[in-house]
């Protein structure tokens, strides 16, 4: 494999003769079968998959491939798009491989440190705004009405049609769709592209089912749940740390069609959550990532019976791109030692008997 999205797909994406097939190897990433934590929650077949092993380190390369390669077919001379990190990330290592200038507008102090060296190594143009999330992405959709630049947030429909990918590639994997997918909700577009190839893989006949589609926002960030905006949203995930997401409709009509739900967890939920997945199962992923499997426990707790059923959790993005959230908030087993075997073996004796 390794063919790219635009190859292995392109009967289901808006390929044209036209359309340049870039890759930077995107997509086929792992779906991983729980060891620990499936068995502690009364699930037999758990899985994860690992949208942190794409490119930039998130699944915004599935999406991010098409927007570019629509954009070169459309002879676009320059992108933008507004990002709380990993979009900006896509969007610059895309650009810099196509040799198409990238502007990113980023929520200043808002942003994890390895997306910003990200943006910045690429060579992205950045623009540091004093706002959040949402007044960047309305700055950007209104830059880029006036002015001939190509948009490349999730607004951008050619997003959401590389992002559905990552249901075909569950189904292919399991051989059809599962009972449950979990999967974090921030402007909403990745959970209403998820249910759109679930949805397109079962009318051309590769799947039998569809999975009830369970969505999870961060209580601070919560807007679908609370059923209006939020002003000035706030959790440690930024990666969804958004009061009013652009895929909102597209949200309610995955939960409603497939009879999930969209609910919240708290930031202690998904921390626990966070640190659980990489002691336990050997996954660091991004907090952000982590608030599907925190929405699972909370599920579980609140009775959902999950015998006999399949479960995939999308963790979204990789834990390195947030390294101080990860010092600060785990509980550290480093112990300072002289160099001799006499120090070693004292210390050590703790952990191996
Ligand atoms: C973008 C992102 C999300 C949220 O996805 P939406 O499509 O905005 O709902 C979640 N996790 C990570 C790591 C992300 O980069």
């Amino acid at each position: 494999m390794g063919a790219g999205i635009l190859e292995t797909y392109r009967e289901f994406l808006p390929v044209t003769d036209a359309t340049p097939l870039i890759t930077m190897g995107e997509g086929n990433t792992p779906l991983v079968k729980s060891n620990r934590l499936g068995k502690e929650l009364g699930c037999d077949e758990l899985y994860f998959k690992l949208e942190g092993c794409n490119p930039t380190g998130s699944f915004k390369d599935r999406g991010m491939v098409v927007a570019i390669a629509k954009a070169l077919e459309d002879g676009s001379r320059a992108v933008m798009c507004a990002s709380t990190g990993n979009t900006s990330a896509s969007a610059a290592a895309y650009g810099a491989y196509c040799d198409l200038p990238v502007l990113v507008l980023i929520p200043k102090g808002e942003v994890a440190m390895g997306k910003l060296a990200q943006a910045m190594a690429y060579g992205a143009r950045i623009l540091m705004i004093n706002g959040n999330f949402d007044s960047a992405l309305a700055l950007a959709r209104a830059y880029t009405c006036k002015h001939s630049v190509t948009l490349v947030n999730s607004v951008n429909p050619h997003r959401l049609e590389g992002q559905k990918t990552g249901a075909f590639e569950i189904i292919e994997s399991l051989g059809d769709a599962p009972d449950y997918l979990f999967i974090p909700v921030g402007n909403a577009g990745n959970i209403t592209a998820y249910w759109r190839g679930f949805l397109e893989y079962q009318r051309a006949g590769r799947s039998l089912r569809l999975p009830k589609m369970m969505g999870f926002q961060a209580e601070g960030a919560a807007p679908i749940v609370r059923g209006a905006p939020v002003a000035n949203p706030q959790t440690i995930a930024s990666a969804i740390r958004i009061g009013n997401p652009a895929s909102w409709q597209g949200a309610v009509d995955a939960r409603d069609s497939s009879g999930g739900t969209i609910d919240m967890v708290s930031d202690d939920e998904i921390l626990d959550a966070y640190r659980m997945i990489a002691s336990k199962e050997g996954i660091f992923c991004e907090p952000a990532s982590a608030a599907s499997f925190a929405g699972l426990v909370k599920m579980c707790r609140q009775g959902l019976n999950l015998e006999g059923q399949r479960v995939v959790c999308i963790f979204t993005g990789n834990g390195l791109k947030d390294p101080d959230l990860a010092v600060r908030s785990v509980v550290s087993q480093t112990t300072e030692i002289e160099p001799t075997l006499e120090a070693v073996e004292a210390a050590s004796l703790a952990t191996a008997s």
